[in-house]
C-alpha cells in the first residue's frame, strides 16, 4: 500500500535550485511524484511506498529545512496527507507515476521572491582557479547557488530571456548542464562559459607610450588571465582602472600610493569622504584592521558587503595612504564579491604582497554611481583604463555598508543594497494583509511595499536632489509593476511638502492607481516605527519612548523635527520632548556649512564681540567674526530663510564647528558628527564621565513637555577651549552630556508615562559610541531597542511608513 502527500514550501525557495535539491532528496528516499514552483513557493507531490511511515514526514520535512540549498529560506512547510480514497484532482496521476520529476513552471505563475545577487561560491571558485576546468580564468562562472541576480533581472519570471543574459545562447555543454538536475548550474539563468558568454575587455586610454596593446572582444581565458596581470601592472605604477563591478563600476587604485589616492581624489572632487578598500583575503584584512567573528561572519557572507572595522594602530603610509581614509579611525573593507575580483586580487596579492586596493565607486561627488556601458566618455575623465565587459547591468547597485558595534560582538547596516536587495521580512504578529506602497524619504531613499503579510525594501538610490537617482528612482516605480506585479490599494508618503518623492508617487498614483488610498507618516514617527519592526515588536504592544536623534524631517507643527522624544506605537505617538528648535541659518546653507549652526547657538549667549572678549583663544568665535553675522541675525529677525529646527544632526555640526573641524563646509553628509564620534574612545569616555557638559532641561508643565536647552552647553565648551582642552575630551564630554540629559528626560517622563523600551533610531544614531553611551546609562529595567538588518537612517523610512499604515487599518476594522 502506498501513502500520498503533498508539500507546499514558503519563502525564497524559487531560482535557488530548490527544485533539484527535493529531486535529489525525494530519490535518495526512494519517492515518487514530482516537484514544481506555484504562486507560493514549491509545491511538491510524493508517493510513498509504505503506508503512513511515522516518521516520513518527519524525516522529509527535517531534510527539507536543515540540507536545503544556501541561498535558499523556508519559512514554513505544509505537509498535508491525500486521502487514497478521496476525489483529488492530483491523486490519478500521483497513483500511476513512478520515479521522481521536476515540472515546468506553469506560465502565468507568479514566482515569490526577486532574488538578491549573491557573492561566487567556493565550488565556483575552484572551477575559476582549476587551469583543467573548462572555466579556468572565466570572471562570469556562476551557479545555482551564486552569481549575479537582482542586478541583471528586467522582469518576471526569472528567466534568461528576461535578464541582461538574453542576449548571450548557451552553448551545448552549458545548455546540457542547464538542464541536468543533479548538476549545479541546473536551471541557472545566467549560466555561462568562455565559449557562449559574456567576454572581459581592457580599453586604456592612456598615451601611447603607456599602452602596451589594446585587448579586443573574444579572448580565451589565458587572455583574461594576461589582461589581469596588465591590470595589476597598471595599478602597481599608480594608474586608476575603472572596473565593473556587480552593481556598478568601481574606482580602483593601489590602497599603499599616495599620489594614485590624491590623483583620485582630484578626479572625483571627493576632498575628504573615506574610500572603501577590497582585500584579497582574511589576512590581509586582519593585517589593517581590528576583526571581530560578528565582523569576519559578514565579510565572508554571500552578500558581502564593506564592513566598517577599527583601523589597527598606526600603520606605514608605504603601506596604506593617509589619503584613504583622512581623520578616521574606521576602514571600509570588503573581500571580492565576482569571480573577476578574486581574479583580480589573487594577482594582485602577487603582484604587490599584503597591499589592498582602493574600490570606490566610480563616480564625480555628488552624483551617482557609473553603472551603465554608455557612459565609457565619463569613466575616461576619472580613469587612466577601463576594464569592462559585455553583461549588461540592469540596475545600478551600490555596495552594501555594515558597521561592528563598538564591543565588536555585533554589526549594524548602514547601507542595504547589493547583496541585501531586495529585502524582504514577514510582518510581525498582528498586522492585517495588505497591498502598500511607501514612498520613503528624499535622501538615503529606498522604497518600500507591503505585499499580504510580508515587507520588501528595494534597493538604496540615494538623494533626490541628483537627476540620475530621481530617474532611478522612476526605474524602481516601474519594477514594482514588472518584478513584484503590485497593485498597491493604499499609498504612503512624507509630510514633507517639498520632497520629490511625493511629486512622482503622486503621478505614480494616478497613473496606476487611482482607487488607492494615500496617507502622510510623519519622518521621526516612521523611524521609531522602523525600529519596532526590525525588532519584531508584535502589534498591539504598549507604548514606547523613541529618542529619535536624525537629520531633518518635517514635523506635525510645520518646523523642522530632528532631536525628538516621542511616545507612541505603531499608528500613533506623541511628541513629549525635543531639542529647543533653532534657526536653519540660511535654510539649506545651514545642513552643509557647519559654522550656521554654530552661529545659530553663540548667538543665544551673548555678542559675538563680548564672547571672543572672554574666551580669546577660541579660534572657531574669530573664524565667525568673518562670517556675515548681521545678514544673519536680519534674516533671522525677519524669519526670512530661517525656518526653526530641532535637528540633532545640526547640533553636531555645530559642536564640531566650534571646535574647528570642518568649519566652513562638510565635503560629505554626516562628516562633522563622524568627525567627532572618530575623536572617541572607551578610555577617553570614561575619564571623562564625571566632566560632562549639563545641558538645562525645561519642562511645560502643562503637557510635561520636555526642552533640552543645547544652547546652554555652549559657554562650557568655550570655556574648555579657551583652556586648551583637547577636542577628543571635549567631544567625549559632549557625547555624555547628550546621552545623559536625554536618559534623565526620559526619567522624568516615566512618572507620568509608562513604557519598558527605549527605541533608538535617526541618522545620528549611527554614531557607534552614541549607542555605547545608552547602554551605559540606560536604566536596568529599561530595553533599548536599536538597529540591526535596517539602517538607522533615511533608508528604513519606507518600512516604518508601511507599519504605521497597517497599524491604522488594523484599527479601522
Ligand atoms: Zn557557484
Ligand atoms: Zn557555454
Amino acid at each position: 500500500m502506498n501513502a500520498y502527500a503533498q508539500i507546499t514550501v514558503f519563502g525564497a525557495v524559487q531560482g535557488v535550485g530548490f527544485r533539484p535539491f527535493v529531486w535529489q532528496l525525494a530519490r535518495q528516499f526512494g519517492y515518487s511524484g514530482w516537484v514544481l514552483n506555484n504562486a507560493s513557493g514549491v509545491k511538491i507531490f510524493l508517493k510513498i511506498n509504505s503506508e503512513n511511515n511515522p516518521e516520513a514526514e518527519k524525516q522529509f520535512v527535517e531534510a527539507l529545512r536543515g540540507q536545503a540549498p544556501a541561498l535558499a529560506q523556508v519559512d514554513q512547510v505544509l505537509w498535508e496527507w491525500i486521502d487514497p480514497n478521496a476525489t483529488h484532482r492530483e491523486l490519478t496521476e500521483l497513483k500511476d507515476c513512478c520515479g521522481f520529476t521536476i515540472q515546468k513552471s506553469r506560465p502565468g505563475l507568479m514566482q515569490t521572491a526577486v532574488l538578491a545577487d549573491a557573492t561566487t561560491c567556493s565550488a565556483c571558485l575552484r572551477d575559476v582557479f582549476d587551469p583543467e576546468n573548462r572555466r579556468y580564468g572565466y570572471p562570469f562562472t556562476n551557479c545555482t547557488h551564486c552569481g549575479p541576480r537582482y542586478s541583471i533581472i528586467r522582469s518576471m519570471p526569472y528567466d534568461r530571456e528576461y535578464t541582461s543574459m538574453a542576449g548571450f545562447n548557451m552553448c551545448p555543454v552549458c545548455q546540457r548542464e542547464y538542464q541536468d538536475p543533479s548538476d549545479r548550474r541546473f536551471h541557472a539563468q545566467p549560466n555561462a562559459c568562455p565559449a557562449c558568454g559574456p567576454q572581459l575587455r581592457l580599453t586604456q586610454f592612456l598615451p601611447s607610450s603607456e599602452t602596451s596593446h589594446t585587448q579586443e572582444n573574444g579572448l580565451s581565458q589565458p587572455d583574461n588571465w594576461r589582461m589581469i596581470e596588465q591590470v595589476c601592472h597598471y595599478l602597481a605604477k599608480g594608474l586608476i582602472l575603472a572596473i565593473k563591478g556587480l552593481g556598478g563600476f568601481h574606482l580602483v587604485c593601489d590602497a599603499g600610493n599616495d599620489s594614485a589616492c590624491r590623483t583620485l581624489r582630484q578626479r572625483k572632487s571627493r576632498p575628504q569622504k573615506p574610500f572603501a578598500l577590497m582585500a584579497s583575503d582574511m589576512d590581509i584584512v586582519k593585517r589593517y584592521a581590528k576583526v571581530s567573528k560578528a565582523a569576519e561572519k559578514k565579510l565572508n557572507s554571500t552578500q558581502a558587503p564593506i564592513v566598517l572595522l577599527p583601523k589597527l594602530g598606526k600603520l606605514p603610509p608605504s603601506e596604506l595612504s593617509e589619503l584613504v581614509a583622512p581623520n578616521q579611525s574606521r576602514l571600509g573593507i570588503m573581500l571580492p564579491n565576482t569571480p573577476l575580483h578574486s581574479m583580480l586580487m589573487s594577482t594582485w596579492a602577487k603582484t604587490c604582497p599584503n597591499r589592498l586596493l582602493v574600490f570606490t565607486s566610480a563616480n564625480l561627488s555628488g552624483y551617482p554611481q557609473i553603472y551603465r556601458d554608455d557612459k565609457e566618455a565619463e569613466l575616461m575623465q576619472l580613469a587612466d583604463a577601463v576594464l569592462t565587459h559585455n553583461r549588461p547591468i540592469i540596475r545600478r547597485l551600490e555596495d552594501s555598508v555594515m558597521k561592528t558595534s563598538v564591543e565588536g560582538n555585533d554589526c549594524e547596516a548602514l547601507r542595504q543594497s547589493r547583496g541585501f536587495a531586495p529585502l524582504r521580512f514577514t510582518m510581525p504578529e498582528g498586522f492585517p494583509s495588505l497591498n502598500t506602497l511607501a514612498s520613503g524619504g528624499d535622501l538615503k531613499n529606498s522604497i518600500a511595499f507591503q505585499k499580504g503579510n510580508e515587507i520588501t525594501l528595494l534597493h538604496f538610490l540615494g538623494d533626490m536632489e541628483n537627476f540620475d537617482i530621481q530617474t532611478a528612482y522612476g526605474e524602481a516605480l516601474q519594477d514594482l509593476q514588472q518584478l513584484y506585479q503590485l497593485k498597491p490599494e493604499h499609498i504612503i508618503t512624507d509630510k514633507h511638502p517639498g520632497y520629490y518623492v511625493k511629486e512622482e508617487i503622486l503621478r505614480y498614483r494616478e497613473k496606476h492607481a487611482p482607487a488607492a488610498t494615500l496617507t502622510e507618516i510623519q519622518h521621526h514617527h516612521a523611524h521609531l516605527n522602523a525600529c519596532l519592526f526590525e525588532n519584531a515588536i508584535p502589534l498591539g504592544s504598549p507604548p514606547v519612548l523613541g529618542i529619535i536623534l536624525d537629520g531633518l524631517g518635517f514635523g506635525e507643527d510645520g518646523t523642522f523635527w530632528g532631536g525628538e522624544i516621542l511616545y507612541g506605537t505603531y499608528d500613533h505617538f506623541i511628541r513629549l520632548g525635543n531639542l529647543a528648535p533653532r534657526p536653519l541659518l540660511g535654510g539649506d546653507k545651514a545642513n552643509k556649512e557647519p559654522w550656521r549652526n554654530l552661529y545659530a547657538l553663540v548667538r543665544t549667549q551673548d555678542s559675538l564681540e563680548n564672547l571672543i572678549q572672554r574666551y580669546p583663544q577660541v579660534k572657531s568665535l574669530r573664524q565667525l567674526q568673518t562670517k556675515p553675522t548681521d545678514l544673519l541675525d536680519s534674516m533671522s529677525k525677519s524669519g526670512l530663510n530661517s525656518p526653526l529646527s530641532s535637528s540633532a544632526g545640526r547640533l553636531f555640526d555645530a559642536v564640531a564647528a566650534v571646535c574647528d573641524l570642518c568649519f566652513d563646509s562638510m565635503s560629505y553628509e554626516g562628516e562633522a558628527a563622524m568627525r567627532l564620534e572618530g575623536l572617541l574612545n572607551e578610555e577617553l569616555l570614561l575619564k571623562e564621565w564625571e566632566n560632562a557638559y549639563f545641558m538645562q532641561t525645561e519642562t511645560n508643565p502643562q503637557s510635561n513637555r520636555q526642552l533640552l536647552d543645547t544652547a546652554s552647553i555652549i559657554p562650557q565648551i568655550l570655556k574648555d577651549l579657551n583652556n586648551h582642552l583637547s577636542v577628543g575630551q571635549v567631544s567625549a564630554r559632549f557625547h555624555i552630556c547628550l546621552v545623559k540629559t536625554l536618559l534623565k528626560s526620559a526619567e522624568q517622563l516615566r512618572e507620568k508615562f509608562s513604557f519598558q523600551y527605549i527605541v533608538l533610531s535617526g541618522g545620528v544614531c549611527q554614531n557607534g559610541w552614541l549607542i555605547w553611551l545608552f547602554r551605559q546609562m540606560a536604566p536596568p529595567e529599561i530595553t533599548l531597542l536599536t538597529h540591526r538588518k535596517l539602517p538607522a537612517n533615511d533608508q528604513s523610512i519606507a518600512v516604518g511608513q508601511l507599519c504605521a499604515l497597517a497599524a491604522r487599518r488594523v484599527n479601522l476594522c
